[in-house]
């Protein structure tokens, strides 16, 4: 009989169908490593969200293991290359979270744009900040997009046609798709950054893309710009964009994700009032957490099928 160790909250309807299509689930939410090592004996599957991390000790450790599979996107807490030397195949649902991570982005430049996580704090201090609460229209603006796949299509779409915004974008792979569809120009990072008024991040992390805007790529940014970020917090420099929202380098920003999370508790990013902060909430939506569950239970099942252990 085929067992998967799901090792994450996933959607019960995924469980539900993988138990009807005859897979044996072990569930255990986000054990430790020391604990993982020990279950994922005898699982010829396990899957995860953004957590457990699946390191080279768990993935050694198996002994049964010939798919890993994550609900949702991106792929950093698990060690791809040891599953890679072992043969095990990693899948991923990554079309399942991109409509609520792009609606979490425009959600974050409005409430930069328009101070409402500001005014809520001052308001609940009982503080009538109106005259500190003067914000900027995204209508008619210019909105840049680092990384047009999915999610920055998505957003790109959305504020094309929300907002009116002119829609420059940047990325490896041209997407002409997008730019037919939105009229969005294709240009340099450079560009990007020195021409738009909000800023929005949807790469995937890899080596090339750590700390991709970085202290040299803040200067290029308008005085008056929005940087948001809901793709991975080591793309952005930390320190570099503390100093330049602290500096006025740029106007504010948007985060959903960060170097080190949890985010430490009185780091500086929390001391700063042009800054608005979510924890990691980019694919928390009962929508997307439902398509997740139930599309990698899709594909888990699909995988055994072809094995033809199902
Ligand atoms: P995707 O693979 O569809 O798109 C990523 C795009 O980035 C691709 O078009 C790729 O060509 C481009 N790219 C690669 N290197 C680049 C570079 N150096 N400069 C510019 N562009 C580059 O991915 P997606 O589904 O749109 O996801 C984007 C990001 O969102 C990922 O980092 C993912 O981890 C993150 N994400 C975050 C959350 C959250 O909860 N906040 C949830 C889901 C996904």
């Amino acid at each position: 009989m085929v067992k998967v160790l799901v090792a994450s909250r996933i959607h019960e309807d995924g469980i539900k169908l993988l138990k009807s299509s005859g897979v044996e689930v072990t569930y255990v939410e986000e054990p430790p490593e020391n604990e993982l090592v020990d279950l994922i004996k005898g699982h010829h599957g396990l899957i995860v969200r953004s957590k457990p991390v699946v390191t080279r000790r768990v993935i050694e450790a198996a002994d049964q293991l010939l798919v890993i599979a994550r609900a949702g996107v991106g792929v950093d807490n698990i060690d791809v290359e040891a599953a890679r030397e072992r043969g095990i195949e990693v899948l991923t649902s990554p079309e399942a979270t991109v409509t609520s991570v792009a609606e979490l982005a425009v959600g974050l430049m409005l409430a930069v744009a328009r101070k409402i996580a500001f005014s809520d704090r001052k308001m609940r201090a009982g503080e009538w900040v109106k005259k500190y609460a003067e914000g900027t229209e995204l209508s008619g603006k210019v909105l840049g997009v680092i990384g047009a796949g999915r999610i920055g299509s998505i957003v790109a779409r959305i504020c094309r046609f929300g907002f009116n915004m002119q829609v420059l974008y940047y990325d490896p792979i041209r997407n002409p798709k997008l730019e037919e569809e939105t009229g969005a120009k294709y240009t340099t990072l450079e560009e990007v950054l020195k021409t738009a008024d909000i800023v929005t991040i949807h790469v995937p992390l890899m080596p090339e893309t750590k700390h991709l805007i970085n202290e040299e790529k803040l200067k290029l940014m308008k005085k008056t710009a929005i940087l948001i970020n809901t793709s991975r917090g080591a793309v952005v420099d930390t320190n570099a964009l503390v100093k330049a929202l602290r500096e006025g380098w740029i106007a504010g920003a948007g985060l959903d994700v960060y170097e080190e999370e949890p985010l430490p508790p009185g780091h500086p990013l929390t001391t700063l009032d042009n800054v608005v902060l979510t924890p990691h909430i980019g694919a928390s939506t009962h929508e997307a957490q439902a398509r997740a569950g139930v599309l990698i239970a899709e594909k888990v099942i699909g995988f055994f099928k072809q094995k033809k252990l199902l």
